[in-house]
């Protein structure tokens, strides 16, 4: 069966044709889908039974049901857990900011990158979010807390450019101007490095912004951190970014977590320095959110500090990212974990 939310407004038009219905129907179809975010046809006023049976016979409509939210004391970040159709559950993170409210979403279910600090892979990738069941958490979410969505971020489980055509499909839809319509400008994609995809993404003519998860700046301890590494080494990593920022224009962001002992020193420093200057990039410091399952730790508040003045020296632009939702099972996969264990009551 077809999956009727992945579908775009053309190829929507062209279905529905061919099962004998007006053109039209797909827009008013596609309306109730992708701007007024219906849950289902019962919604659909506009729409005929004999449409909505032949919808039902012919295609399957994504909702997620909402299995818990967790909000945080902090600063209001929720978290969101969702069930998909078949029982897996994925969740989600929104985030209030003063430029508008962000959404984090998953893009597969678990993730096979095998990341050291990383919750969302260690029991590796169950399957690959279909482009509907992406757009639905940025759906649900809207639908949940009753605000616009101005910026998505594809940093939840899994590993977006590991599920390529999907991305691109929802990518597309998120930002149709007949659908949400969220600007590309304020989607960002999050990557462990994947060298070939990156290089096809900049081809896409897409004005998204690309994030890789660098993490440390030689390839030893890199590879230390992250499999990829073994397979991608920093250079190819560094080449590929420079084609992204030719071929569309858009300034890279680097993200680095910092690792208490491991990759926070000033020597670590003084070579992402060098990593980083001749692109032109943002880089994100990302104190490490430690899991249980490993003992990583965090870096000292004054070493934090020390790591981003040491860049700034060097001209190169950087923040630290504010931590959100810290105690509500902010890092990847640890809500979705705590779920399947059992833990949550
Ligand atoms: N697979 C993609 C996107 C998902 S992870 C990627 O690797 O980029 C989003 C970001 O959070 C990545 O930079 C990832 O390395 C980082 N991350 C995962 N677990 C973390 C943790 N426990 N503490 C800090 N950052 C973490």
């Amino acid at each position: 069966m077809q999956d009727l939310k992945s579908m775009t407004l053309e190829e929507l038009r062209v279905v529905l044709v061919s099962l004998g219905e007006k053109a039209f129907r797909a827009d008013q179809l596609y309306q109730w889908m992708h701007v007024k975010l219906a849950v289902s046809y019962e919604e659909m006023t506009n729409i005929s039974h004999t449409l909505k049976d032949l919808c039902n016979k012919n295609f399957w409509y994504c909702s997620l049901s909402l299995i818990r939210v967790q909000e945080s004391k902090l600063d209001g970040t929720r978290k969101y857990l969702f069930a998909l159709r078949d029982g897996n559950v994925v969740e989600s993170v929104w985030m209030r900011y003063q430029h508008g409210n962000s959404v984090c979403v998953s893009s597969q279910v678990g993730c096979r990158m095998g990341c050291r600090f990383c919750a969302s892979t260690l029991d590796g990738l169950e399957r690959n979010l279909t482009p509907s069941e992406i757009l639905e958490q940025v759906y649900a979410i809207t639908r949940h807390t009753g605000e616009r969505v101005s910026n998505v971020v594809v940093m939840g489980t899994g590993e977006p450019l590991d599920n390529y055509e999907n991305l691109l499909r929802f990518i597309r839809l998120l930002s149709d101007e007949n659908g949400l319509h969220i600007s590309q400008r304020n989607i960002t994609v999050s990557t462990c490095g994947l060298v070939p995809e990156m290089y096809r993404l900049a081809e896409e003519k897409l004005q998204i912004t690309l994030a890789l998860s660098l993490h440390a700046s030689n390839d030893e301890k890199r590879r230390s951190l992250m499999p990829i590494a073994n397979r991608y080494s920093i250079r190819e990593l560094m080449d590929a970014c420079e084609n992204y920022f030719c071929k569309t224009g858009r300034r890279i962001t680097f993200e680095y977590s910092l690792v208490g002992g491991v990759n926070d020193t000033d020597r670590d420093a003084e070579e992402l320095t060098e990593l980083a200057k001749p692109l032109n990039c943002h880089i994100n410091l990302i104190p490490v959110n430690p899991i249980k399952e490993r003992n990583y730790v965090q870096s000292e508040t004054k070493r934090v500090i020390a790591f981003k003045n040491k860049l700034e020296r060097n001209k190169i632009n950087v923040t630290i990212r504010r931590e959100m939702g810290r105690d509500i099972d902010g890092a990847c996969g640890q809500l979705r974990r705590k779920h399947i264990s059992g833990e949550l009551a």
